[in-house]
């Protein structure tokens, strides 16, 4: 909780408290004289720095936020929001929208709307998408100036333990020290660095959606989150797609919905080269690249041209400018994040993580939040609240998104045993598929239950339309203890998909064929 502002005493010449090792260690820091005091100063205006700064600011505190964006190695850079906003789910999602109205224009004839088919225009869609971002952008200083969040376009390091500074584009600095600090800096794409012409020729998410034309034939290294979205969403728009994947897709979620995933991209337009990993990145003469890979199980060479490779290997913290050794706080050596307990806080008691720095957090939006904002009330006494970590529901956009909240069939079965585990099961058609006679085989939902009992809901997997949508609403169900019997004894909604959760009778136990036939 804060004591007052006494951070700016803290900080000067000599004076450091108990816990200030760092700065006893290394001695004052130079010219303290002209620093900015603060109750509560944030690195980093992403979802999670700026949710904490403005609930901060809300209770009455004195809060800064210092925000910097080193542009992309090919130059690519964006305003305040972060990740989230400028380079994340937001301009995915609006890009995944515009692939999904091409299905529905293939769809629209076979309910009567005399419309063509018509090539997509990536830069109409680009243009649109960047100006929202650059509203979301406005509409965040906008928010900051509101309540009163004092707002640097500064990169920031520590200085002492109470101290940062911060440098802007033009190198002027200022110093600003505070009582308590959060650290909120999230984390970039990573480039391989073993691969020749990589780092030179590639592109990752950071530039993809600010292109002003079109990638056109597109190699997408990668299996998790970022690369089956952005694989998907070019195929949506037309464009030819390869999805390179070196071991297994989704490796952190349910294996067989993984699969599915996979499965339907595979069936819909996207080339997918698995157990395949690329060696070399070469430029031919004009545009187009030439890609040399491996197939990892035979060791067979093989080789496609390209106009953009995008890699979406992974993200690496951003911790290498922060000077985290002048403050104490510890990071994990392999990871590179920062290490924290249940209250946010890192290895020095007034310094915190939150967000995709922080170690062990999910990398998600509405997690930085929660986080950022429950922080900043227990730092003001509003309440004692931690971030519970546990159930947190997520959905990758692919073509047909996939939702899911709690555990897999596999964590399930490896925490309390196969014969404990009762897994319901459904292939369903959703309705609007069947008019344009859209392939439905992979609308797939699962709910992994306990088997006693009243079989409490373990976790909920669904694929098909508006996944986000459904499994967002049986979250709150799972988070408040829901069980089997409780979900079949909710009415559904009719006709939906979501309803689909609600009649899951078929177990995988009975070895019933799990085909929804019927209304
Ligand atoms: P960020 O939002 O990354 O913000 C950190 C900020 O700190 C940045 O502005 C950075 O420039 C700044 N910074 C870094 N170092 C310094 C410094 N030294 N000084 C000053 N400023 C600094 N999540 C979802 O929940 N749903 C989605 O659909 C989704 N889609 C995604 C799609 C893509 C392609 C990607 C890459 C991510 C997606 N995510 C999604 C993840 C989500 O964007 C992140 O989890 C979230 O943005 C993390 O927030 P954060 O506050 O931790 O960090
Ligand atoms: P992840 O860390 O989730 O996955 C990295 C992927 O890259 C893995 O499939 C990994 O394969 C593969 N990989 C790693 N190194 C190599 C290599 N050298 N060559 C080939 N493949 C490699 O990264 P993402 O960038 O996809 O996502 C980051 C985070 O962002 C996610 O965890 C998620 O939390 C968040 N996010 C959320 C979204 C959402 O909510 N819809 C959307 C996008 C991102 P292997 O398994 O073999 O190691």
């Amino acid at each position: 909780m804060w004591a007052g502002r006494v951070g700016c005493r803290r900080g000067s010449a000599g004076q450091g408290d108990p816990t200030d090792t760092a700065e006893r260690q290394e001695g004052p820091a130079p010219a303290m004289e002209g620093r900015q005091c603060y109750d509560l100063l944030v690195i980093g205006g992403g979802s999670g720095g700026l949710a904490c700064a403005k609930e901060a600011a809300q209770l009455g505190k004195k809060v800064a936020v210092l925000d910097y964006v080193e542009p992309s190695p090919r130059g690519t850079r964006w305003g305040l929001g972060g990740t989230c906003v400028n380079v994340g789910c937001i301009p995915k999602k609006l890009m995944h929208q515009a692939a999904l109205l091409g299905v529905m224009i293939r769809d629209a004839p076979h309910y009567g709307w005399g419309v063509a088919q018509a090539p997509h225009d990536w830069a109409t869609m680009a243009d649109a998408v960047q100006n929202h971002v650059k509203s979301l952008n406005w509409g965040h200083r906008v928010q900051l100036q509101d309540r009163k969040v004092k707002y640097f376009n500064v990169k920031a390091s520590f200085v002492n333990t109470h101290t940062l500074c911060g440098v802007s584009k033009g190198g002027e600095e200022t110093l600003l020290s505070a009582e308590h600090i959060v650290i909120a800096t999230g984390g970039r794409p990573r480039y391989p660095t073993h691969i020749e012409g990589a780092l030179e020729y590639g592109i990752t998410s950071d530039d993809l959606f600010w292109l002003k034309e079109s990638p056109g034939k597109t190699l997408v290294v990668g299996a998790s989150y970022v690369a089956l979205e952005c694989a998907g969403l070019l195929t949506g728009l037309g464009l030819d797609t390869t999805l390179m994947i070196r071991s297994v897709p989704l490796r952190a979620f349910d294996q067989q919905m993984a699969s599915l995933v996979i499965e339907h991209m595979a069936g819909h337009g996207t080339r997918v080269l698995q157990g395949c990993a690329p060696e070399r990145v070469e430029k031919l003469p004009g545009r187009q690249l030439r890609v040399t890979w491996v197939d990892l199980a035979s060791d067979r060479k093989d080789a496609g041209t390209f106009d953009t490779v995008l890699w979406a290997i992974g993200r690496v913290p951003e911790t290498a400018s922060l000077n985290l050794e002048k403050a104490g706080v510890r990071m994990n050596p392999v990871t590179g994040k920062i290490l924290v307990d249940a209250q946010e806080a890192t290895s020095i008691p007034h310094i915190y993580a939150i967000g995709d720095v922080a170690e062990g957090r999910p990398e998600l939006t509405p997690t930085a939040i929660m986080a950022g904002r429950l922080l900043a009330q227990r730092l003001s006494g509003q309440t004692t609240d931690l971030m519970d970590y546990n159930n947190v529901p997520t959905t990758v956009f692919t073509p047909l998104e996939y939702g899911c909240v709690g555990l897999s069939e596999e964590a399930a079965v490896a925490r309390h045993g196969e014969e404990h585990v009762e897994v319901y099961h459904a292939f369903y058609k959703p309705l609007e598929f069947t008019v344009p006679q859209r392939d439905a085989s992979q609308c797939y939902i699962k709910m992994v239950c306990l088997r006693e009992p009243p079989q409490l809901v373990l976790g909920l997997h669904f694929l098909g339309p508006n996944a986000g949508e459904v499994t967002q609403g049986f979250a709150l169900g799972i988070k408040c203890g829901a069980s089997y019997q409780q979900v079949m004894r909710t009415v559904g909604i009719h006709p939906t998909c979501a309803e689909e959760v609600a009649k899951l009778r078929i177990s995988k136990r009975s070895g019933l064929d799990p085909t929804v036939t019927g209304c």
